[in-house]
């Protein structure tokens, strides 16, 4: 089977490939403004089905007793990714405009392989613990700690790295017994939409148990956070949107799992190399065009030698051209969206206004009329209070701030509504670890280790984020608790 997502593709609901009520809405390639084809607009009456689906799959049927089943179900879908890998690679670039070396990173391949650990975990884990014979008010009692799915689970889900998102909600999802239905982002359908594909045509998922709504309209995505038939939603997105689905979910006193934004630090202490760690801070945050949630876009750099360190970052995002995603020596493709480029370009307009200045970059290139594109930028002169500073503007944008010392650098670090991911580099590896010890992150990198990967929990304090994607912690989020005390 080709994949057909990648001209016109249909939601996905109770195990078919259905038009939405909304009719179809364009997708548009964010690197040459083509439209590359449509995707079905769903609308409320759309999403309501697909609840109902997830609801009866969930109740009436052994899909989440059935750990064989699901099992068999993940490594399907994981088998069927795998053998339309290209195809997915070139959909994935043009919708999304990923870079083709991402593709084999986190983009794609990557969060594809995840979905064995989703399948490893459920195969191995202990669903049920004796917690043995205790006699609480004097009854002789066997206690037993089950544990069993939420049981429907919304998931919302953005633009960015949309295979990544997508399976890190619905392979824990499966793994652990629910049903789901999935809303991504208008800008990313094609993404999404090609699972409920993948999942009809290659795979025993029973029909219910996924379901896909590609809609235009955000309305849609938000009747999962107060329909009463969803027992979680699991979102990742803006700050903004989660606090929407959060206070939603209160009505029904959802289990609400949210993975928002971040403005992450990357600390330079001042034994470390600076021109090697500014630099690799300057190519950390050129990837993708900076749309990464995690990528840290403040650089914190010893006072004395701030010039040095601004210099030295300019040079190398100076040097990073943005350009075709296609291209495999591309590391900084388009921004997503006319919306999202005119949003990063309003906060560098900002930087200039708050005292700032350009070390490169400052705007849309000049070599490039058509596309999404905005230069690498390094702003200078500014403190952590600038708004530039403090706010996460999802571009390939840097901002360089100084720091007096390791307690400073750790306070500015700290200094931030949010808490989602830091890096420390240092040469004295003690020293960079007990810096790394003191931010209230989810996640460190100290002296370029990678915390990424399938079984690490992936997360933020503050306003980050409530609970961990990814890893044990990542499939027990979608586990209830139950325990069963029998007198014996
Ligand atoms: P967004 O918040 O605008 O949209 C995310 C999703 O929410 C989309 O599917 C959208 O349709 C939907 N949505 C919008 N309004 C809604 C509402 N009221 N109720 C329910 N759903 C609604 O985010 P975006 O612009 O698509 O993505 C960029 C943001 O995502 C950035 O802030 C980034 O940091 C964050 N992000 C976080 C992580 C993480 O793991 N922490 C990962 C990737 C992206």
């Amino acid at each position: 089977m080709a994949i057909a997502a990648d001209k016109n593709s249909d939601l996905f609901i109770d195990g078919k490939l259905v038009p939405g009520g909304n009719g179809r809405y364009p997708t548009i390639n964010p690197a040459t403004e083509e439209v590359l084809g449509t995707a079905a607009d769903g609308d409320a009456e759309d999403m309501s089905r697909a609840i109902d689906a997830a609801r009866r799959a969930f109740d009436t049927t052994d899909w989440s007793t059935n750990t064989e089943l699901r099992v068999r179900g993940i490594r399907q879908l994981r088998d069927a990714m795998k053998e339309h890998v290209e195809e997915l690679r070139e959909m994935t670039m043009a919708e999304v405009g990923a870079p083709r070396m991402l593709t084999s990173a986190a983009q794609l391949e990557g969060p594809v392989e995840d979905l064995s650990f989703c399948a490893d975990t459920a195969e191995n884990y202990s669903w049920r613990q004796d917690l043995g014979v205790a006699a609480p008010m004097g009854i002789k009692t066997q206690r037993t700690i089950a544990r069993e799915a939420v049981g429907v689970v919304g998931a919302i889900t953005p633009w960015n790295f949309p295979h990544q998102i997508n399976l890190a909600k619905l392979g824990p999802a499966l793994a652990a017994g629910n049903t789901i239905v999935l809303k991504p982002a208008p800008d990313t359908p094609w993404c999404a939409a090609v699972l409920g594909e993948l999942i009809a045509e290659h795979t025993d998922i029973p029909p219910g148990v996924v379901n896909i709504v590609t809609s235009n309209d955000h309305a849609v995505g938000a009747l999962l956070s107060s329909d009463p038939r969803v027992d979680m939603v699991s979102f990742t997105g803006s700050t903004n949107t989660g606090r929407a689905v959060m206070a939603a979910g209160a009505a029904t006193i959802k289990k609400v799992f949210l993975e928002l934004g971040g403005k992450s630090a990357f600390l330079v202490l001042d034994d470390a190399d600076l021109a090697g760690a500014c630099s690799m801070a300057a190519f950390t945050a050129s990837m993708h065009a900076g749309q990464g949630c995690a990528i840290t876009t403040r650089l914190v750099v010893p006072r004395a030698r701030y010039d040095e360190a601004v210099e030295a970052a300019a040079a190398t995002m100076g040097g990073i051209k943005p350009g075709d995603p296609t291209n495999p020596g591309t590391i900084c493709g388009p921004v997503i969206s006319e919306r999202q480029r005119d949003r990063v370009q309003s906060y560098l307009d900002l930087a200039i206004t708050e005292g700032g200045r350009f070390a490169c970059g400052g705007g849309r290139p000049a070599d490039r009329d058509t596309g999404f594109f905005i230069e690498p930028t390094v702003i200078a002169g500014l403190d952590n209070s600038a708004r530039v500073a403090r706010e996460e503007i999802f571009g390939p944008v840097l901002t360089v701030i100084a720091h007096d010392g390791d307690e400073d650098a750790i306070r500015i670090a700290n200094d931030s509504p949010y808490g989602l991911s830091g890096t420390v580099f240092g040469a004295d590896p003690d020293r960079a670890q007990s810096v790394a010890d003191r931010l209230r992150v989810g996640t460190v990198n100290v002296n370029g280790g990678v915390w990424y990967s399938a079984d690490a929990p992936f997360g933020g304090y503050k306003q980050s984020g409530v609970g961990r994607e990814m890893g044990l912690a990542g499939f027990e989020e979608y586990l209830e608790l139950k325990v069963i005390a029998t007198a014996v």
